[in-house]
């Protein structure tokens, strides 16, 4: 049978050999006594690793982010966020039915914030306005086709945020691309933000879980939150075993992701109907615009699917493909070729 080649997304990654054996090998405790072994030494390698003072293991990179606004922010208060980040197009309207904040949407460039911007939005001192709490940053720029947020625009942004007295939440779903990409490390390059959240199960490769970051006590509040939302796991050592060598053997790997996310973009970019901006792939993450194909998004995506290549829906005409360590240069070729194929020349 022909290999599916699944580039919808850096999810679709199975865990490693090495992580079935340590989730097989982990020493286990109930978490929620504090008696994990294995969660807590995920927790102190994670905080480690970002310079922050605590870390909490959380189910999803969707209830990390959300357990930033809980903790952050009080209800009917305002945060700035840009306009296609993840934390509020993508999580269900979280930020009003969770935190009950609204939120002061900003578009970016490339999905990066103007710090200008960001000072025009944040509300000054009126009986009428609602307080600015938060400020987000998504880095990589899901949305923004896995965009970059380099280290001197992200101080630009803290800047303002410090003038204010307005914390950062950064969310890193994608942090190690950024940083591999950036070649810088996660330390520095999330140094300005109060708290962070990373995903193990992406790129990593880790079968569940996320991170969030930040100074003890807020993580001690974003604990009790987490309890509130039914996100207390008990034995969940299992989990962490796999996010332990997701963090110690997975990240530098991440460039080979880049590399092949650049190889599809050539190749794809040549592809006549194909639309692409190469500069736009700065990461593991390709979106293309296929309306000069003549086909909609959903036709398109179904004869790449009867090709044997899977991606997603990413706008009225636009679809994503995502790189990973399940796939390799030789499912890359494939993949061009199926698009060849569905856009009339193969
Ligand atoms: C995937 C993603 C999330 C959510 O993570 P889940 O584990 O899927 O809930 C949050 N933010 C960004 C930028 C993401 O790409």
């Amino acid at each position: 049978m022909k290999k599916i080649i699944d580039l919808r997304s850096d999810t679709v990654t199975k865990p490693t050999e090495a992580m079935r054996k340590a989730m097989y090998e982990a020493e286990v405790g109930d978490d929620v006594f504090g008696e994990d072994p294995t969660v807590l030494r995920l927790e102190m390698l994670a905080a480690e690793r970002f310079g922050k003072e605590g870390a909490l293991l959380v189910p999803t990179g969707t209830m990390g982010n959300q357990l930033a606004l809980l903790t952050h922010t009080n209800r009917g208060e305002e945060i700035v966020v840009e306009a296609e980040a993840h934390i509020y197009f993508y999580e269900v309207g979280g930020i009003a039915a969770l935190a009950g904040v609204q939120t002061r949407t900003i578009r970016g460039q490339r999905g990066v914030l103007d710090p200008e911007n960001i000072r025009g939005a944040i509300r000054t001192r009126d009986i009428h306005f609602p307080r600015t709490s938060l400020i987000c940053v998504e880095n990589t720029h899901n949305r923004a086709g896995g965009a970059v947020v380099c280290l001197d625009e992200m101080e630009a942004i803290a800047q303002v945020a410090k003038e204010f007295g307005i914390p950062i939440h950064l969310d890193g779903a994608r942090i190690f691309n950024a940083a591999i990409a950036l070649g810088v490390g996660v330390k520095e390059l999330t140094k300005d933000a109060d708290t962070v959240m990373f995903s193990l199960s992406k790129g990593l490769g880790a079968p569940v879980g996320s991170m969030l970051v930040g100074h003890g006590e807020w993580i001690e509040r974003a604990r009790k939150w987490r309890k509130m939302l039914g996100g207390g796991m008990r034995q969940a050592g299992i989990i962490a075993a796999a996010g332990i060598v997701a963090l110690e053997e997975m990240v530098d790997r991440l460039e080979e992701d880049h590399r092949l996310a650049r190889e599809l973009a050539v190749g794809l970019a040549e592809i006549k109907g194909i639309g692409l901006n190469l500069d736009s792939v700065q990461t593991n993450i390709v979106v293309m615009d296929i309306e000069d194909t003549g086909l909609s998004v959903s036709a398109f995506l179904a004869r790449l699917k009867e090709e044997g290549v899977l991606a997603v829906a990413f706008g009225e005409y636009a679809v994503r493909m995502v790189t990973h360590k399940d796939v390799d240069g030789d499912d890359i070729e494939q993949a061009l070729l199926a698009v060849k194929k569905v856009a009339g020349q193969g």
